[in-house]
C-alpha cells in the first residue's frame, strides 16, 4: 500500500474553494456556525461528496455524515472535523480536518481502493462556540455532556437561538443518525496544531496522544480604596499591587515544574479601575495545562500555598473549572505513528492543548487525532496557515490509517 497518495492539486483546490465561504477579504474567514457562509461550505461539501457517490445524512444537531459504502455490512470508520470558524479566523482550523477527510475519501473512490467498512466523512456543528456558546456543542450533546434543550436555547448576539438557526438551516436530521459506538468503530480528526512546536522542531506530523488536562482558577485581592493624592504609600492596601505580587509568586513557583506545563493569566479585572482611586478589588484568572495529572496537582499545591495576605490585602482563590487529561486510543495512535514513519514524514508524539470534538467522542469510541504544523503557531487569526505540502502529508497519513483500520 506504500504508493497510495492523495492528490496535491485537488488538496489545493479544496483549500482555495472553502476559503471563499466567509472570506473577510484579508486572507481569513468569518464562518460562524449555521451562518450563510457555513451553509455555503456545507452545500459545497454535499455537492462534492455526492458527486463521488456518498450518501449524506444529518443528525438532530446538524452534524453531517457523508458515507461511502463498504463491501461488507460492518461498523463505519469516521473522519472529519468542524467547518465553522471564530470571527476573523483562518482557512485551516477545523475545515482542514474536513478537507483532508474529503481528499482521503476522494482518493479511495478515484483509485478504486477496496474497503470492507463504510467510510464516513463528518462535519461537526458549532465546534468553536463563537456564535452559540459553548464550544464543542454538538459533540458535547451527543456524548451527554451538555443538555440538548439548553443548547437549543443558546442565543447569538442578535438573539437568534441555536435551535432556530438549526431549523432554518435545513440541516436538522434525526437523533438516530448520531455517530454512536454500535455503528462506528473509530473516529479520526486531523487538525492544525494551533501552536509553534511542530514547526520549530521541523516536524511534518504530530502524533496526538490525547488532550491535556487543565485547571482554571480565579484569584481575588481585597484592599482599601482611597484617594490617589492623599493616602501615603506606606498606609495603602492596594489590591492591584497584591495581584501583581501574586502573579510574580505564581510564575516563580510554576516555572520550577515540568517545562511542558503552560499557564496563563488571560483576564484581569481591576475595580474601581479609575485613575485617581487606589484599587480595592482585583481579580485575575490562571489557566494551567499539562498532560500529567500529577503536575496539575503540583499546580494546585502552589495555588494553595499562596500567602493569605499580600501587600496588606486579603487573598482568596476558587476553582472555576477543570478538565481531566483525555488519552486517545493507543492502537490508533500507534497506527498514525507507523504510517507517518512509512511515508518518511518526520513526526513526534504530543498532546493537544486546545480542546477538540474528538476529545468528547473519545468517551464513546476509539478516537485519535493527527496534527499538522501551523506556520508561526498562528491560529484563530486570519494569517493562520499550513503549507499545502503539509496538508497533503496529513491527508496521506489519514488515508493510510483509515485503510489500516479497515483491515481489522
Ligand atoms: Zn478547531
Amino acid at each position: 500500500m506504500k504508493n497510495i497518495n492523495c492528490d496535491k492539486d485537488r488538496m489545493k483546490d479544496k483549500i482555495v474553494t472553502f476559503s471563499k465561504f466567509g472570506d473577510t477579504g484579508r486572507g481569513g474567514i468569518t464562518r460562524l456556525a449555521l451562518s450563510e457562509a457555513d451553509l455555503k461550505a456545507r452545500s459545497e461539501f454535499t455537492k462534492r461528496m455526492k458527486a463521488l457517490g456518498a450518501e449524506i445524512i444529518t443528525d438532530d444537531m446538524g452534524n453531517m455524515y457523508a458515507t461511502f459504502k463498504g463491501a461488507e455490512d460492518l461498523p463505519h470508520i469516521a473522519m472529519g472535523s468542524h467547518c465553522d470558524s471564530v470571527v476573523q479566523g483562518g482557512n485551516y482550523d477545523g475545515i482542514l480536518g474536513v478537507m483532508t477527510a474529503m481528499e482521503a475519501a476522494e482518493t479511495i473512490v478515484t483509485e478504486n481502493i477496496p474497503h470492507r467498512h463504510p467510510i464516513t466523512v463528518m462535519i461537526w456543528t458549532n465546534e468553536e462556540g463563537a456564535r452559540f456558546d459553548p464550544a464543542m456543542m454538538s459533540s458535547g450533546v451527543i456524548t451527554g455532556k451538555f443538555d440538548k434543550e439548553k443548547m437549543l436555547a443558546s442565543k447569538d448576539v442578535e438573539g437568534v437561538t441555536f435551535g432556530e438557526a438549526l431549523d432554518a438551516s435545513g440541516y436538522k436530521g434525526d437523533e438516530s443518525n448520531r455517530i454512536n459506538p454500535k455503528d462506528y468503530m473509530a473516529l479520526l480528526e486531523l487538525h492544525i496544531e494551533q501552536g509553534p512546536v511542530l514547526e520549530s522542531k521541523k516536524m511534518d506530523i504530530g502524533v496526538v496522544e490525547g488532550v491535556v488536562g487543565m485547571v482554571n482558577y480565579e484569584f481575588e485581592f481585597i484592599g482599601q480604596a482611597g484617594h490617589a493624592g492623599t493616602v501615603p504609600q506606606k498606609m495603602r492596601k492596594d489590591a492591584l499591587l497584591a495581584a501583581s505580587e501574586a502573579i510574580q509568586y505564581l510564575h516563580r513557583e510554576l516555572d520550577k515544574l515540568d517545562d511542558k506545563l503552560v499557564y496563563t493569566t488571560g483576564r484581569i479585572n481591576c475595580s474601581p479601575n479609575v485613575h485617581t482611586i487606589i484599587p480595592d478589588d482585583v481579580k485575575f484568572t490562571l489557566d494551567a495545562r499539562h498532560q500529567d495529572p500529577k503536575v496539575i496537582q503540583q499546580v494546585v499545591e502552589i495555588i494553595r500555598n499562596i500567602p493569605s495576605e499580600l501587600a496588606k490585602c486579603k487573598v482568596s482563590y476558587r476553582e472555576l473549572w477543570s478538565r481531566k487529561t483525555i488519552s486517545f486510543n493507543k492502537e490508533l495512535v500507534d497506527l498514525v505513528e507507523k504510517n507517518a514513519n512509512e511515508y518518511g514524514y518526520s513526526n513526534m508524539r504530543m498532546y493537544s492543548g486546545p480542546g477538540h470534538d474528538a476529545q468528547f467522542a473519545a468517551d464513546m469510541l476509539p478516537v485519535t487525532m493527527i496534527f499538522v504544523p501551523s506556520i508561526g503557531g498562528n491560529s484563530h487569526c486570519e494569517i493562520e496557515k499550513t503549507p499545502v505540502d503539509n496538508c497533503l502529508k496529513g491527508a496521506n497519513v489519514l488515508l493510510r490509517t483509515i485503510l489500516d483500520i479497515d483491515k481489522k
